[in-house]
């Protein structure tokens, strides 16, 4: 894992994780014009063509070698269209591995509590278009154990390569309606984006590339349970430009360590002194997720701890109800409990959102259509902290 500014190579065979100076690099290699190399990237990201056949201004012969080279990583197995218009896409990896991708359109006069935390973030949407978030996965599974979240429940089975993580949005942007567009990205899918660091690091490098999608990075939103040092070389790689969200969910140390094991590793203290380093451009603020879990982190006393903790931190914090999962009996508090949180976290001065569900009738939370009837395959020691004082 590089901590360095530059872009790593992509890995070989994944030909749709190239940047365009690496294709530059495999067209001289063939004996071909370097632009040639650009212009496969712009089918590819700007236009998300995928087949080489349909790559009409280059010669017959290369779209016939590009052919056996452009092995498309990831395939639509379903699509669910939830009556809220979300959609859900279960995407099969080359190796069968199932995992998901979600898209949100952003309703009108709804404050988008997924979107980047700018102040004001300013639509620069052309008029008459619904912009759309699509929420992707960057592991198969997740080794980070979390008791509330089915990945975390069933382990890790493999990290996802760049193609196959920017291939969601390849495949999401076949399914956008007329008028929709993909304005933001928030990795929020199945799996640990900073555990996969490289993975990420990369996807966000070619959906920012400006031959590409050409997302601004403060349109990409990277989820982490606080992994030290990789939120650091986030914050380094991209100078902070891209959106940093934290899965903090319990401020009391201890009791964090019984819902998240990740932070026994790193723990609370040294996580805030991540998120005050973290190079936060003006005007921006890091998201803090907290999933609701009844009897595990819903005292108001843990809203009175959280907004200490928080304390000095440019934040806005997002409020999930646990969505409940088969592998576990947990469980959301009632919503006039949620209310109260919400509430004192606003009273103490914090902008604070209920992230509602969207797309239930198709199971809809982040990380979990993929994981229906899969069995947890580890043993998964339940431990049941108080949730105060
Ligand atoms: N691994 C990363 C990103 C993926 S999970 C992370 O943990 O941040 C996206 C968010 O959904 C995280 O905040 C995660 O804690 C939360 N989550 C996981 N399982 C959930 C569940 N059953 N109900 C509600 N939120 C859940
Ligand atoms: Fe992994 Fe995030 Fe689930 Fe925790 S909440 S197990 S880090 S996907």
């Amino acid at each position: 894992m590089s901590a360095s500014g530059s872009p790593s190579a992509a890995p070989a065979g994944d030909a749709v994780a190239r940047l365009p100076e690496e294709w530059r690099d495999v067209m001289k290699a063939r004996g071909q014009a370097a632009y040639r190399g650009g212009q496969v990237f712009k089918w590819i990201h700007q236009r998300g063509v995928v087949d080489p056949a349909a790559m009409t201004d280059l010669s017959k012969d290369l779209r016939r070698t590009l052919e056996a080279e452009l092995d498309f990583p990831v395939a639509t197995e379903h699509v669910h269209h939830a009556a809220d218009d979300t959609h859900k896409l279960l995407v099969r990896l080359h190796d069968g591995a199932p995992v998901e991708t979600v898209l949100l359109p952003v309703v009108k006069g709804q404050v988008d509590a997924d979107a980047a935390a700018a102040d004001h973030d300013e639509d620069d949407t052309p008029s008459g278009t619904t912009r759309v978030t699509q929420c992707i996965s960057t592991q198969v599974g997740c080794a980070m154990g979390c008791i509330f979240c089915s990945s975390g429940i069933a382990g890790l089975t493999r990290h996802m390569t760049p193609g196959e993580i920017v291939g969601q949005v390849l495949l999401g942007r076949q399914q956008l309606r007329e008028g929709e567009a993909i304005r933001n990205v928030v990795f929020m899918g199945m799996g640990e984006p900073l555990h996969n660091f490289e993975g990420t690091a990369r996807a966000i490098e070619l959906l920012t590339h400006p031959d590409g999608l050409g997302l601004s990075p403060r349109r990409i939103t990277v989820s982490t349970s606080g992994l030290i040092p990789e939120i650091a070389q986030l914050g380094e790689r991209f100078e902070g430009k891209v959106g940093l969200a934290i899965s903090l969910h319990q401020p009391h140390d201890a009791r964090r360590s019984a819902l998240m094991p990740i932070n026994k590793k790193y723990p609370l203290p040294r996580l805030m002194e991540a998120l005050r380093a973290y190079p936060l451009p003006r005007g921006r603020k890091i998201t803090i997720e907290y999933t609701l879990v009844a009897g595990q982190n819903d005292a108001l006393a843990d809203a009175d701890r959280l907004a200490k903790l928080l304390r000095g931190l440019r934040v806005k914090i997002n409020l999930i109800p646990m969505n409940p999962i088969e592998a576990s009996k947990l469980g959301p508090p009632d919503p006039a409990h949620v209310d109260a949180f919400q509430r004192r976290l606003k009273q103490a001065g914090y902008l604070c959102f209920v992230r509602r569900r969207r797309g239930d009738d198709v199971s809809a939370a982040c990380g979990q259509l993929a994981m229906i009837g899969k069995k947890p395959n580890r043993a998964f020691e339940r431990r049941q902290p108080k949730s105060s004082d």
